[in-house]
C-alpha cells in the first residue's frame, strides 16, 4: 500500500529494534509493517508516500488542537530563536507551574520532567520516601509508563503484545507491586487489611486508557480515597491522558475526587517531550533540593517543551467551548457507532468519555482488564485495516484508545461512520 514506507521500515529494521522507537508502532497486532509518516496538520497526517489520512491516534494523546495548532508552532519557533536550552531556570517554568497549581485540584507544587514514564517513577519514589513504606499498589490493565516496578499487569503495548510482564525486571521490584482488578473496591479493601500499614500509595489512571477506554463505576475513585486517607497511604492519579482532556481541571476536578499526587505528561507539553508530577505542599517539598528525596534532569523545564505546553493550556483555558464541543463529538460519535455494530449484529461496546473513546469487540460493557481480553481481537485488526483502507488511522490495537482533537469535523466524523457501516456489513467481519 505505501511502497515509500516498507522500503522506509527495511532501513530502520536493521538499525532499531523492530523498526521502532515504541513497540506500539509496529502494527504487529493488525498484521501489518508501520506506516511511516512525513507531515500532519490539524486532524491529517500524511505518509511517506504523499496518502492522507484522518488521524484518531493524535500523538496518542497531546495533540488535544490538533497537528501543527499554529499557536503552539509559533511558540515553537519562538522559544527556539532564544536558544533550545540552558539547565538554569527561566520564567516559563514558573509560568506553568503557576497555571497548573491553578488548575488542578490538590496540585499545590508542581516538579516538570521530559516523560510520563519519569514523571510516574519520580512521583511513586516520592510517595515512598514520604510515607517511609515500599508497597505500591496499582489495577490490572492501567499503564504507568516503563518504570521496572509498573511493568506488572500493564495494558498498552504489554497487553497487545499478550505479555504481563517484562524481562528484565527484578523480582524484587514486582514484588513492591501490588495488583487488584480495575473497579474492584471491594479487592482493594481487602489488599489494604492484609498489608495497610504497608503501602506507601495507591496509583490509578482515574479513567482507564490503556486497556481500552473503562470508565470508572460510580464511587470507585471516592473509595480509593477513602480507603488511602484511612490508611495514611498516598493516592496517585495518573492524568497522563486524561489530564486537560476530560477538561480544564482534569479528572479530578471532573470527577470531584482530589489526589494527594498526580502525574502528567501529553497535552501538558503540547506535542514536546514532557511530563509533570505535583501535589500537596507538604509532601512536595519532600523533593531535592527542598527534601530528602532525590530527582533531577538535564532537560526538565525544558524552554521550547515549555512554550509549547503553555500555548496549549492557555489556549484550552481561554476556550472551555473546545471541551463542550468534544464532548459532543465524542458522545455522537459512540452512539451512532454502537447503533452501527448493533443493526449488524457485531457485538461491540462502543466506551469512552468526552474525546477518548474504544470500539471493543465483545459482548457486554467492559469494566476490567479480564473483561477486555475476552475481545475478539482478529475482528479488531478487520475494523483497523478496513479503516485504513479507507484513509482512517486508529489506534492500531484493541487496548488503546481512540483520541479526537479539536481540529476533527463533524464531518470527519460522519465519513469514519459511513466507512464502519461499510465494514461491519461486509461478509465475516
Ligand atoms: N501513564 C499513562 C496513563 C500513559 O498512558 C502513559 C503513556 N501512554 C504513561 C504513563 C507513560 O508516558 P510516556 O510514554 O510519556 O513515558
Amino acid at each position: 500500500m505505501s511502497d515509500k514506507s516498507q522500503e522506509l521500515f527495511a532501513r530502520a529494521e536493521k538499525v532499531i529494534p523492530g523498526g521502532v522507537n515504541s513497540p506500539v508502532r509496529a502494527f504487529g497486532s493488525v498484521g501489518r509493517t508501520p506506516l511511516f509518516i512525513n507531515r500532519a496538520k490539524g486532524a491529517y497526517i500524511w505518509d511517506a508516500d504523499g496518502q492522507r489520512y484522518t488521524d484518531y491516534i493524535c500523538s496518542w494523546g497531546p495533540l488535544i488542537l490538533g497537528h501543527a495548532f499554529e499557536p503552539v508552532v509559533e511558540a515553537v519557533v519562538k522559544a527556539a530563536e532564544k536558544g533550545t536550552s540552558y539547565g538554569l531556570p527561566t520564567e516559563a517554568e514558573a509560568e506553568m507551574a503557576e497555571l497548573v497549581c491553578s488548575l488542578v485540584p490538590g496540585v499545590e507544587m508542581v516538579r516538570m520532567v521530559s516523560s510520563g514514564t519519569e514523571a510516574v517513577l519520580s512521583a511513586l519514589r516520592l510517595a515512598r520516601g514520604f510515607t517511609g513504606r515500599e508497597l505500591i499498589v496499582k489495577f490490572e490493565g492501567c499503564y504507568h509508563g516503563h518504570a521496572d516496578s509498573m511493568l506488572v499487569k500493564a495494558g498498552s503495548g504489554l497487553a497487545t503484545a499478550g505479555r504481563p510482564d517484562s524481562a528484565g525486571v527484578t523480582k524484587a521490584a514486582a514484588a513492591s507491586t501490588l495488583t487488584c482488578a480495575y473497579n474492584d473496591a471491594e479487592g482493594l479493601r481487602k489488599i489494604f487489611e492484609l498489608h495497610g500499614d504497608g503501602i506507601a500509595a495507591v496509583i490509578v489512571e482515574p479513567v482507564g486508557a490503556n486497556m481500552g477506554v473503562v470508565l470508572p463505576e460510580e464511587g470507585f475513585l471516592l473509595t480509593l480515597r477513602d480507603i488511602t486517607k484511612r490508611y495514611g497511604a498516598l493516592l496517585i492519579f495518573d492524568e497522563v491522558i486524561t489530564g486537560f482532556r476530560l477538561g480544564i481541571h482534569c479528572a479530578a476536578g471532573f470527577y470531584g475526587v482530589t489526589a494527594d499526587l498526580s502525574v502528567f505528561g501529553k497535552i501538558i507539553g503540547g506535542g514536546l517531550p514532557v511530563g509533570a508530577y505535583g501535589g500537596r505542599r507538604g509532601v512536595m517539598e519532600r523533593v531535592a533540593p527542598l527534601g530528602p528525596v532525590y530527582q533531577a534532569g538535564t532537560l526538565s523545564g525544558n524552554p521550547i517543551a515549555m512554550a509549547a505546553g503553555l500555548a496549549t493550556l492557555k489556549t484550552l483555558k481561554s476556550r472551555p467551548d473546545i471541551y463542550t464541543r468534544l464532548e459532543k463529538l465524542g458522545a455522537y460519535f459512540r452512539k451512532s457507532a454502537a447503533n452501527i455494530f448493533d443493526k449488524a449484529g457485531v457485538p461491540a461496546s462502543v466506551q469512552g468519555l468526552s474525546s477518548l473513546g474504544t470500539v471493543f469487540f465483545a459482548k457486554g460493557e467492559i469494566k476490567n482488564y479480564d473483561k477486555a481480553k475476552t475481545c475478539d481481537t482478529k475482528r479488531f485488526a478487520r475494523y483497523f485495516n478496513g479503516l485504513l483502507e479507507r484513509g482512517i488511522m486508529t489506534a492500531p490495537s484493541q487496548f488503546e484508545a481512540m483520541f479526537l482533537s479539536a481540529a476533527h469535523t463533524e464531518s470527519d466524523i460522519e465519513y469514519m461512520l459511513g466507512c464502519i457501516k461499510e465494514i461491519a456489513a461486509r461478509k465475516g467481519f
